[in-house]
């Protein structure tokens, strides 16, 4: 009887109440898991990820391009530094391409000055590195009345052991420095090397290829970390991107944010992004390894490791037979 009084009426319904329905479950799944959320950070700057040596005047035209398309998007960035790996560059023009990052909306952050591997030098030598890659930075951001606040670890080496890993922490917040972690960790640099050869030998169509199968590994890196920060945190979190200033991200930047754009991301800064309180989930890792935030929140939890997905091994190849396989 019951039965018989509803279905009409479940009936009349049904197509009026599927949006609602649609929108509850989808409110639902939000609530449950979080919003997507991402905040883009640039290392190598003023130019990183490809062996070019390029001259000031072809840094300022690089930079100018590089930035076109993140102004144009209105998107919240930040770009690590490394003031000295560019020996051919005074302070004063370190200086000046480092403005164009702060009149495109970016923020800057120390990526150390030369960027060495925490894995083989002492932790002192690294304390100098960094105190040695900060002052033109800094200068630049406080002219415009901001702060250097953040600090990038090169290779995302963090200290091999517990020791290294804690004296370093210690040192950076005495110094006022805020760790920049990533979640979402790739092999941008690898294409990217491979995109720069296809450029100089004006490959177009080589390249354009490369850039297609950039975009569907970078798709496969944020839906495997989108899984992954549920199954280790039980919700997401605002992911922190990492990708370097190189050409490949220069030409793909516009499809880049497109693809996060169409997988439901909206854009945010680091600063948003590390208000979320997963960034001070426990992180007991030590080891040689760098890899993102999320691998060392689950093994500190005591989860087993479950790694991203490759880059296609044809592109990895062309990479090592370029550079050797080690990497
Ligand atoms: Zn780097």
């Amino acid at each position: 009887m019951l039965m018989r009084m509803l279905r009409p009426i479940y009936n009349r319904r049904q197509v009026a109440n599927l949006p609602y329905i649609t929108v509850v479950l989808f409110l639902g799944t939000v609530q449950a898991q979080g919003l997507k959320q991402v905040a883009i950070t640039i290392d190598d700057l003023p130019h990183g990820g490809t062996g070019i040596a390029y001259t000031f005047p072809e840094l300022q035209r690089f930079t100018k391009e590089f930035l076109e398309p993140l102004e144009h998007a209105r998107v919240p960035f930040i770009g690590f530094v490394n003031e000295r790996r560019r020996a051919t560059l005074n302070p004063a023009q370190l200086r000046s391409l480092l403005d164009m990052w702060l009149e495109s909306g970016g923020d800057l952050g120390n990526h150390t000055a030369t960027h060495p591997d925490l894995n083989r030098i002492s932790l002192d030598k690294y304390e100098q590195d960094i105190l040695a890659g900060e002052a033109v930075t800094r200068a630049t951001l406080e002219a415009e009345g901001r702060k250097l606040r953040y600090f990038r670890h090169p290779f995302l080496h963090a200290g091999q052991d517990l020791d290294t890993k804690h004296g370093l922490e210690q040192w950076l917040a005495a110094h006022g420095y805020t760790v920049a972690p990533v979640t979402l960790d790739n092999s941008d640099y690898i294409f990217a090397s491979v995109y720069a050869t296809a450029l100089q030998h004006g490959d177009r169509k080589k390249a354009d290829s490369i850039r297609a199968e950039y975009i569907s590994y970078m798709q496969s890196i944020v839906d495997f970390f989108d899984r992954r920060a549920v199954e280790v945190l039980g919700r997401r979190l605002p992911q922190i991107l990492l990708i370097h200033a190189s050409e490949l991200n220069r030409d793909a930047m516009p499809v880049l944010l497109d693809m996060f754009r169409k997988s439901g991301y909206t854009f945010v800064s680091l600063e948003e992004a590390l208000k979320d309180p997963a960034y001070k989930e426990p992180d007991d890792y030590a080891g040689p390894k760098g890899f993102s935030w999320i691998h060392r929140w689950a093994l500190t939890k005591g989860m087993p490791l479950k790694m991203e997905p490759d880059e296609p091994k044809a592109v990895l190849r062309e990479y090592e037979r370029a550079h050797g396989s080690n990497r």
